[in-house]
């Protein structure tokens, strides 16, 4: 929790028990998804995507679990990323950078030992470049773009590419690798044709491992799996395909307190805008959660929490702070200042939400805030 008080100031476990939201991590629900991701696809293995301080669970955690489930592989988005990750990572491990280096950042990466995804010949050139002023053989990843249209060297490079490859000896290509871009709907097109596109990459760099699927991708079948898989959301309990049964555990909890309760009359304007007015009386409580903790604004009376299984639907808009939810499902004086209410648990997955408020369980994730008591179990 990031709110400038000292473990060692006076009454800080009094205010942190009082928290006003608890943000649950459950590291040995995040092993038990890496297990089953890893059993999927042997005789592959399984990497870890931790981007974005690992989908917003806290990467240094969320690292050291995986680390001791045997994973040695984990990507990350941003250089900046992997300079902090590294540090923490032991030496049989590696590192990679999805979005590739930007100009400047070669030395520094291939100084720290960490692995850039080459995303384009003028990248891979740059790389080579620096291991040629090293005089070492530098690792990198080579990424093709097979249909997504978003990372990767284009088909028409790729000859220049090979060529570049298969004479020097100060560039050693762990991977090829690509990016499935619809690998959570099983129907789509574009899984096959995508497919074959990485076969015949794998064709052209003969004897050079190739990395393809994420989270929805190992779920397509083994003819995907390649050599490496990338999973993510999978990983912290996210479905990894849409409208199937979700395989994973739930990774996150999330409470928040009641600030405040009151019953109004109908015709009473809720919140802001008065979007909402009551059609009858209704009980109502304020909770303490809002946009800036994460919670989309797109749910204004439209998604809902939950108290002992009761739903309570969020009435009236999202604030920044605080949201409004109709009690009235609960007996009378149930909801007491402080009690706990489930946004994200038992009754409501981050996939729910994510339907709610018309988007997707990685924004969800990555968005929580930071105001919450974080613990880890
Ligand atoms: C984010 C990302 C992943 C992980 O995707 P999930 O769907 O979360 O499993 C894998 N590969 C690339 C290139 C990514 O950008």
């Amino acid at each position: 929790m990031n709110i400038g008080l000292r473990r060692e100031d006076a009454g800080v476990d009094q205010i942190l028990a009082a928290a006003s939201g608890y943000l649950t991590i459950d590291l040995g629900a995040l092993r038990r998804n890496y297990a089953r991701a890893v059993s999927q696809v042997a005789p592959a293995r399984a990497a870890a995507v931790v981007k974005a301080n690992a989908y917003g669970l806290g990467a240094p955690q969320v690292t050291r679990a995986l680390l001791a489930q045997g994973c040695r592989d984990f990507f990350v988005a941003e250089f900046v990323e992997a300079l902090e990750l590294k540090p923490t990572l032991p030496s049989d491990t590696n590192l990679y950078v999805l979005n590739g280096l930007q100009p400047g950042n070669e030395m520094p990466c291939a100084q720290a030992g960490i692995v850039p995804v080459a995303n384009s010949l003028e990248q891979l050139k740059r790389w080579h470049e620096t291991a040629i002023a090293l005089g070492r053989t530098l690792q990198v990843i080579l990424q093709f773009d097979t249909g997504m249209s978003r990372l990767g060297i284009p088909p028409c490079d790729r000859p220049e590419a090979r060529e570049l490859v298969n004479a020097s000896r100060a560039l050693g290509v762990l991977y090829v690798m690509s990016h499935l871009a619809s690998a959570d709907d099983a129907e789509s097109w574009q899984n096959p044709t995508q497919l074959e596109e990485m076969q015949r990459i794998s064709e052209e760099f003969a004897g050079i491992p190739s990395c393809f699927a994420n989270s929805g991708g190992i779920f397509l079948g083994s003819a995907y799996h390649a050599d490496l898989v990338r999973p993510g959301i999978a990983l912290c309990g996210g479905a990894p395909t849409a409208g199937r049964e979700n395989p994973m555990e739930p990774v996150v909890k999330l409470d928040v307190a009641v600030v405040q309760t009151r019953t109004v009359p109908a015709g009473a304007a809720i919140g802001y805008s008065g979007s909402f007015v009551a059609t009858a009386e209704m009980r109502l409580a304020t909770l303490a959660i809002g946009y800036a903790d994460g919670l989309p604004r797109s749910l204004s009376n439209r998604g809902r929490f939950y108290y002992n299984g009761a739903c309570l639907p969020i009435v009236g808009r999202v604030s920044m702070d605080s949201t409004i939810v109709d009690v009235s499902a609960l007996a009378p004086n149930t909801l007491q200042l402080g009690s706990l209410v489930e946004v994200i648990g038992p009754h409501q997955t981050i996939d729910d939400i994510a339907r709610d408020a018309d988007t997707i369980s990685y924004e969800i994730l990555t968005r929580l805030g930071m105001r919450y008591r974080r613990q880890y179990c």
